[in-house]
């Protein structure tokens, strides 16, 4: 049977180094600081926030919650911004997506500054990461599957990497985090023709697509580590909902590693946005 990959363990080891951490921080007399701003009434990003504050609250980070009315326009968002940016209590800011339709996303996420871009997604961290640079923010995901696979696979050098999926979220990031492993990478998507064929070849196969059971347990070589990035809420046959992975877990017993949904990348992402404040807290300090 293939070997599950818990997240959920592993995340709990990295809130408690950041315990430690956040215990030396304290010694300089820094708190680290995270500001969440969430606009409108979105359920599930109301969620996800309030997973994200607990989590912040366990390791001892402060979080202050910026809610907005879904009607708020773009120009007072950015002075909300702009105001985090220059309060140096905040450390990292989040704004939770997706945004209402009068606000352009990327607007609002280049007006972070870099340095508080704890989501990694202001175009000067995607450049670093890109250019392997490893001086910026890294987005949480794909952060949290590296460090997934790093605990399994010894040597990254020359292996086949299949990402199915090409989002800034996850997609891209990945395989940037990927080939800068020296992994040979291949990124797919909706329009990728064979895909099942592209899958087999992987040593290392993320499926991050949004489509639940995707991955067939024929598409999965036998012995590869398998990353489910994917949350799809599905109705169950008591009727009621549950959140399945993009990949057929019940097919892929010959998979040497294989991440659970829920309890592996989910927990991760968390663990890594407080990471990332963490490491920008510490920067900040000096
Ligand atoms: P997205 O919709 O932005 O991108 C999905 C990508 O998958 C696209 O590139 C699309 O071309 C590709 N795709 C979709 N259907 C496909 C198919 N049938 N075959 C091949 N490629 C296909 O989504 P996203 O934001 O990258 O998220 C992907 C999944 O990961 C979602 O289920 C999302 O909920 C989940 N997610 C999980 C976490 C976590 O912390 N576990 C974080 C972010 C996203």
């Amino acid at each position: 049977m293939a070997e599950i990959l818990r997240g959920d363990v592993i995340a709990a080891e990295i809130e408690s180094e950041l315990r430690g951490r956040i215990a030396q921080l304290a010694g300089r007399g820094v708190t680290p600081g995270l500001a969440v701003v969430l606009v409108g009434d979105d359920p599930a990003s109301h969620v996800y926030v309030s997973r994200k504050q607990r989590a912040a609250a366990r390791v001892g980070i402060v979080s202050v919650e910026h809610r907005l009315p879904g009607d708020t326009a773009q120009a007072e968002l950015l002075a909300l911004i702009a105001a985090l940016n220059a309060d140096p209590a905040i450390h990292g800011i989040l704004v939770q997506l997706p945004l209402p339709p009068q606000i352009a996303a990327d607007e609002v996420l280049d007006a972070i500054v870099p340095a508080k871009d704890v989501d990694g997604f202001h175009p000067v961290n995607v450049g670093r990461l890109s250019t392997g640079a490893g001086s910026g923010l890294v987005p949480c995901t794909p952060l949290g599957c590296m460090i997934l696979l790093e605990k399994v696979v010894p040597d990254f050098r020359g292996l086949d990497a299949v990402v199915i999926g090409k989002s800034n979220i996850v997609g891209k990031p990945l395989a940037l985090l990927l080939l800068e492993r020296e992994c040979t990478v291949t990124v797919t998507h909706i329009r990728t023709r064979g895909l099942p064929e592209i899958a087999r070849r992987a040593d290392i196969l993320v499926a991050a697509a949004g489509s639940a059971g995707l991955v067939r347990g024929d598409w999965v070589k036998p012995g590869a580590v398998v990353i489910d990035v994917g949350i799809n809420r599905i109705a169950g046959e008591d009727g009621k909902s549950r959140i399945v992975g993009d990949v057929a877990a019940d097919e892929c017993g010959h998979a040497g590693v294989l991440t659970p949904v829920p309890g592996g990348v989910g927990p991760m992402t968390i663990a890594c946005l407080l990471r990332n404040t963490v490491d920008a807290a510490v920067r900040s300090a000096g």
